[in-house]
């Protein structure tokens, strides 16, 4: 539930991700109290090794007040036993959580089946929009027409696709990423750790998330073997043990990639009636809730969490992409 380096992102971000991080536990609270699944908001830390740069993180910490310090690395081999030898350096924020986001998703998802007014529809493709007086009012679907007064696009790494039936280019692009999973014992490592871009991340129950791939293969979502070794050698220069343990999960993802990284939310101006809330590329988890609320806030009128100026559609988006 942090950028892997928030330091080096925009302030577009940095803004979206700080909301996001404060509120995230009173949401997991509220979703285990509302639906009995906990999503598990676990606040683990996380180790920064042998950074490059570390004096722009630390400067970048001093000014957005966020607890991140230098530590020995006697220090963290004390914390961490099972890490890797040879590390020289580290940073460590000792506040950063972790969420299982499949049991966020699940909890979510009781959470507005609960709801009156809310159906949920799925293996049901959008196809398009529909446009009538100077307006969009609905979608069309595989099923039929569904006609609404607001339609919020919010289809990931798809969003582009589907705005191009109206003719319009989003610089959304699907970046394909690649995990695996080991099963430890519970106490086996106690806090996440990250160098040269690859990551471990500790759940409560000895599940070890090893990630991920960065990779520009179009829509396909095949894990491949190529990168089922490549992760587990980076997992076995973290944390040598687990060369011994067994890979019990392994999957791909594709990310809604977008210029820096910073996410599309608001009504496109040309077509009113339609609102974005998609292009969170590598932090979409980390920046849901702030993206939702600005959204909710936007779409009623209210005064904004956050200057919605950065992540506003118009002059963002090209015209002319064809059907
Ligand atoms: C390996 C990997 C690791 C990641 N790690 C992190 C992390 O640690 N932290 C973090 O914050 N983010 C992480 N991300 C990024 C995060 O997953 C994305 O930013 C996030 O999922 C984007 O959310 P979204 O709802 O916009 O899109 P998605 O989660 O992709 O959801 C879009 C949905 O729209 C549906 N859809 C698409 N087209 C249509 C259509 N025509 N009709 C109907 N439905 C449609 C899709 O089926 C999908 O369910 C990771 C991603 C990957 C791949």
């Amino acid at each position: 539930m942090s950028p892997l380096y928030p330091w080096r992102y925009s302030a577009a971000v940095t803004a979206l991700a700080h909301w996001s991080q404060d509120f995230y536990p009173r949401l997991g609270e509220d979703l285990l109290a509302q639906t009995g699944i906990d999503p598990e908001v676990h606040v683990s830390g996380l180790y920064w090794l042998d950074l490059e740069d570390e004096a722009e993180a630390l400067a970048w910490a001093a000014r957005e007040r966020r607890d991140l310090r230098a530590v020995d690395i006697a220090s963290v081999y004390g914390q961490v036993p099972v890490l890797g030898a040879g590390f020289a350096h580290a940073i460590h924020m000792p506040g950063v959580a972790n969420v299982r986001n499949p049991r966020l998703v699940k909890a979510l998802r009781a959470a507005l089946a609960a709801l009156p007014n809310v159906e949920v529809r799925e293996q049901c493709p959008v196809t398009g929009f529909i446009q009538q007086q100077g307006r969009i009012q609905g979608v069309t679907t595989a099923d039929g027409p569904l006609y609404a007064e607001r339609v919020v696009l919010a289809a990931g790494a798809w969003s582009g696709e589907l705005l191009k039936t109206l003719g319009l280019r989003l610089p959304v692009e699907p970046v394909k990423g690649q995990m695996i999973l080991y099963k430890c014992a519970e106490d086996f490592l106690p806090s996440m750790v990250l160098a040269k871009g690859r990551y471990a991340i500790p759940r409560r129950d000895g599940h070890i998330l090893v990630g991920s791939t960065l990779e520009y293969a179009g829509f396909d979502k095949a894990p491949t073997e190529i990168a089922l070794q490549s992760l587990r050698a980076s997992a076995e220069a973290l944390l040598p043990t687990l060369a011994k343990a067994q890979v019990v999960g392994h999957w791909a993802g594709l990310r809604p990639g977008s210029p820096q990284g910073i996410p599309f939310i608001g009504e496109l101006p040309s077509h009113p009636g339609l609102w974005l809330n998609c292009g969170h590329f590598r932090n979409g988890l980390v920046l849901a809730p702030a993206s939702c609320q600005l959204l909710v806030e936007l779409m009623l009128g209210r005064e904004p969490i956050i200057d919605p100026a950065p992540y506003a559609p118009a002059r963002r988006l090209f015209e002319g992409a064809g059907g």
